[in-house]
C-alpha cells in the first residue's frame, strides 16, 4: 500500500449505519467519495411480509439510491416505475395501501423465491448490488428477522401499518424491536468492524429511533463498534431543530424528547466520538464528551451529498489524529 495513502485513509474502509432515504443521501456522498472502500450496514427492522413477499425497505432504497435508479421526485422507489400490478391488484380487490411498482415487484419476488431455496438476505443483498453496478458494499445488520412495533394509544402496530398506511399520524408511546435478542450480527458486518484496515464508523442522518436503534438492538453490534478502535461520527437528522422529511422530530415530541442536538448527541452517548450538525444549529450546550462540528448538512443535489461526506470524512480523520496524538 501506498503510505500517503495510508496516512490519509484513502486506502482504507468507511462503515456506515444507515436506514433508508435520510441515511441513503449521505451514502450516496460517501459512495462518491469512497467507491468499494465503503461498506453500508442496513437496517432490516422494517422488513416485512407483503402479499406472501419479502420486502426489504431501507436495503431496497440503498440499492436504488447507490444504483441511481432510484426516483428523485417521489423520494422514494424507482425510477421509470410503472403501476400495472397494482391497479390490477386493486380492481380484483387486493391489499393496496402498500405501493409496489411493477420494476420493484421483480426484486421481492426474486429475493423471495431465493429465500425459499435457502440462501441469505446478505448474498442476495450481494448479488443485487452488483447486477445494478453498486461500488460500494452492502450488509443487512442480520440474516434473522427483527421487526419495529410501534406501540400507540390506541394499539401496537406493525412499522409498514405505522409508517405506510397510518402515516406516521398515531402518538407513538415506545418502540419494540421483536426477535431482536435472538438476531445475530451478519458475519459480514463482524468482518467489516474488524480494527484491521478500518478508517471511521459513520451514523447516517437516519431516524435514530425507528433506523438506528433496531440496528443497534441486534446483540454485539455496540460492542462491535467500542472495540473497531476506529472514530464513530454521527450525522444529526436534524437542522434547526426539525426533521427534513419523516417523523423524527414528531417522535421526539411524542416520547418527551426534546428536539436539540444536545438530545441526539445524548442519545448515541458512549457510542459516538463526534457528531456534525447543521452550520446553523450552534454546537453549545452539548454538555458531553464528544467533539462537535458545524457545517452545511442539508442535502439536496449530488454535490451536497458529496460534500458532506466530505466533510464527515475530514472531521473523522481529526478525531482519528486527535486519539492518536493523545496515546
Ligand atoms: P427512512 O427510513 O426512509 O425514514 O429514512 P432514514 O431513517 O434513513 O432518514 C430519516 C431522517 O433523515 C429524518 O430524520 C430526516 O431529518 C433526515 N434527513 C433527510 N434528509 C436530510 C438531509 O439532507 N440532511 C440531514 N441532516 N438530515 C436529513
Amino acid at each position: 500500500m501506498n503510505e500517503a495513502n495510508q496516512i490519509c485513509g484513502a486506502e482504507r474502509r468507511v462503515v456506515a449505519l444507515c436506514g433508508g432515504v435520510g441515511g441513503a443521501k449521505l451514502a450516496f456522498g460517501l459512495q462518491k467519495v469512497l467507491g468499494s472502500k465503503l461498506h453500508v450496514v442496513i437496517n432490516m427492522a422494517d422488513d416485512f411480509e407483503h402479499l406472501g413477499l419479502h420486502v426489504s425497505p431501507d436495503l431496497d432504497t440503498l440499492l436504488y439510491t447507490l444504483g441511481e435508479l432510484n426516483d428523485r421526485q417521489r423520494g422514494w422507489g424507482r425510477a421509470g416505475e410503472s403501476w400495472n400490478f397494482m391497479e390490477a391488484l386493486g380492481q380484483i380487490g387486493g391489499e393496496t395501501w402498500f405501493a409496489l411498482g411493477d420494476r420493484d415487484l421483480a426484486l421481492h419476488v426474486e429475493r423471495t423465491r431465493r429465500l425459499a431455496n435457502g440462501e441469505s438476505l446478505t448474498q442476495i443483498a450481494a448479488d443485487v448490488a452488483k447486477h445494478f453496478g453498486i461500488a460500494a458494499h452492502l450488509w443487512p445488520v442480520t440474516d434473522d428477522p427483527i421487526r419495529t412495533i410501534v406501540i400507540t394509544p390506541e394499539e401496537e402496530l406493525a412499522f409498514q401499518r405505522y409508517f405506510v398506511a397510518r402515516r406516521c399520524e398515531p402518538a407513538v408511546r415506545a418502540i419494540r424491536f421483536d426477535c431482536a435478542e435472538k438476531a445475530r450480527l451478519a458475519k459480514g458486518v463482524e468482518d467489516v468492524l474488524q480494527p484491521e484496515g478500518l478508517r471511521m464508523i459513520v451514523i447516517c442522518p437516519s431516524n435514530p429511533f425507528l433506523s438506528i436503534d433496531p440496528l443497534l438492538a441486534v446483540p454485539g453490534l455496540r460492542e462491535a463498534l467500542r472495540a473497531a478502535g476506529a472514530p464513530v461520527v454521527a450525522v444529526s437528522p436534524l437542522i434547526a431543530g426539525q426533521a427534513v422529511k419523516g417523523p423524527t422530530r414528531k417522535i421526539m415530541d411524542e416520547l418527551g424528547i426534546q428536539a436539540t442536538t444536545a438530545t441526539i448527541a445524548a442519545h448515541y452517548q458512549g457510542l459516538i466520538d463526534g457528531l456534525i450538525v447543521d452550520a446553523g444549529d450552534l454546537p453549545d450546550g452539548i454538555g458531553l464528551d464528544i467533539s462537535v462540528q458545524a457545517v452545511p448538512t442539508l442535502m439536496t443535489d449530488d454535490e451536497s451529498k458529496t460534500r458532506l461526506a466530505q466533510d464527515v470524512l475530514a472531521f473523522g480523520d481529526r478525531l482519528a489524529r486527535k486519539a492518536d496524538e493523545g496515546r
